[in-house]
């Protein structure tokens, strides 16, 4: 689950990580508001900031800065209702711009392959950090954190040492560094990443200049996986910007991802599913989706399994594949039939069903008169030659 800007930051600052204040806004007369707050404190522009979950906000025109309350209603009005890569602004982050001197990268992310959090860090942030690492992987720095203690002390500060923020900065990038690991741990997340981190320039008590670290933008993502373990983290999932069959999938409690090919699967347990598509492969279809309908599978979920297949347009067979174990077969076909009896278009399908009650389920099936298989091999070739038919018919 991917976070707004808003939401990362309220995160990052409950980690005890430098950010500057800022104010959320839905319209621009409220953003105007909030700008002359801003302009009230004493800074001199302010930045409005669309607020979408999606990477180069900057260069698509989302990020702009205002010298007076009525530019920062005027940009503020340009960005709300903007689309940024088919995505509709519907909110703005609108802060005291920061006077940047610099632009560094920091991040912390779940290194799969290596079991570790990795720490990420460059020099050469606020550009697109993708392309520094295609082009110059060397002018990012990498370090793993420890397991149970997180980003060791000598370990934050080679990493400081190595974006050049030794001397005075070295005590406040060692702690940004190690709280994007403490954030990242405390939240079960899978990337905390702040690009850029600002050195920015501001005016000290005496009025002498100074320069401190701040995280001007945040990303984090979480993983679902563990938001049991958050309960006051689900609250900021974006409804408005989730995909609906996504939406749909996790209110049944069905775990799908939609996938290129034309033959949709509705499966029982991961590891089943992922055979069901290695079999589809084998025998030259293409999967359209993973989907795996849980142990205990009932018919309602069997139905609703079947809509968010066929509310994908290109889908042209359905391959049913359940090992009844705790599920059972019967209940699994009556879905079936109930899932065929309100859809609104007709696609071939192939459906196996061994295990518990597979005896009932043949007879229901069979009354109903669908295409059955008695091995998964079998399955899949039937599948896979219905699709094609379907492909040279149209
Ligand atoms: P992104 O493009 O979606 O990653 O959005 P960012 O928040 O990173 O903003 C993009 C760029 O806008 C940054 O790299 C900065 O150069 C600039 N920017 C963002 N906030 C400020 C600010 O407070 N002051 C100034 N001067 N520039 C900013
Ligand atoms: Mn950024």
């Amino acid at each position: 689950m991917k976070l707004q800007e808003y939401h990362a930051k309220a995160l990052l600052q409950a980690a005890g990580l430098p950010v500057p204040p800022w104010q959320v806004a839905t319209s621009a007369a409220q953003a105007r508001a909030q700008a002359e707050a801003a302009f009230g404190t004493g800074a001199a522009r302010v930045v409005v900031k669309a607020q979408v979950l999606v990477g180069g906000r900057g260069k698509a025109g989302g990020v702009k800065l205002a010298a007076t309350p009525a530019e920062a209603e005027a940009a503020a009005a340009a960005i709300l209702g903007m689309a940024i890569k088919g995505i509709t602004v519907r909110r703005v982050l609108v802060a005291a711009a920061a006077d940047i001197a610099h632009e560094y990268y920091l991040a912390a992310t779940l290194d799969r392959a290596a079991q570790r959090v990795l720490v990420m860090g460059s020099a050469e942030g606020g550009v697109e950090i993708e392309e520094v690492a295609a082009t110059r992987p060397e002018a990012i720095l990498r370090v793993y954190a420890h397991p149970h203690l997180g980003l060791l002390d000598f370990q934050a500060r080679q990493l400081a040492f190595g974006l050049g923020l030794g001397g005075p900065h070295l005590r406040d990038a060692v702690a940004v560094a190690q709280g994007l690991v403490r954030c990242l741990m405390a939240n079960d997340a899978d990337l905390v990443e702040v690009n850029p981190l600002g050195l920015v320039r501001s005016t000290g008590p005496a009025g002498e200049a100074v320069t401190t670290l701040e995280c001007l933008d945040a990303k984090v993502t979480l993983d679902d996986s563990a938001l049991t373990r958050h309960p006051g983290l689900e609250a900021l999932r974006d409804l408005d910007e989730e995909d609906p069959t996504d939406a749909q999938a996790r209110a049944e409690g069905i775990s799908f991802i939609k996938l290129d090919g034309d033959i949709g699967c509705i499966v029982n347990g991961a590891g089943l599913a992922m055979t069901t598509m290695d079999l589809v492969k084998l025998y030259g279809g293409a999967p359209a989706n993973f989907l795996d309908i849980g142990g205990g599978a009932r018919a309602d979920q069997v139905a609703a399994a079947m809509r968010l297949i066929l509310d994908d347009p290109g889908v042209r067979a359905i391959l049913v594949n359940i090992f009844g174990g705790i599920t059972r077969g019967d209940e699994v076909a009556r879905g079936l039939v109930e899932a065929r009896a309100q859809q609104h278009r007709e696609v071939p399908m192939v459906v196996r069903i061994v295990g518990t009650n597979a005896a009932e389920a043949a007879a229901i099936l069979q009354a109903a008169a669908f295409q059955t298989a008695g091995s998964l091999d079998e399955a899949a070739r039937k599948a896979v030659a219905a699709a094609c038919e379907v492909s040279a018919g149209r």
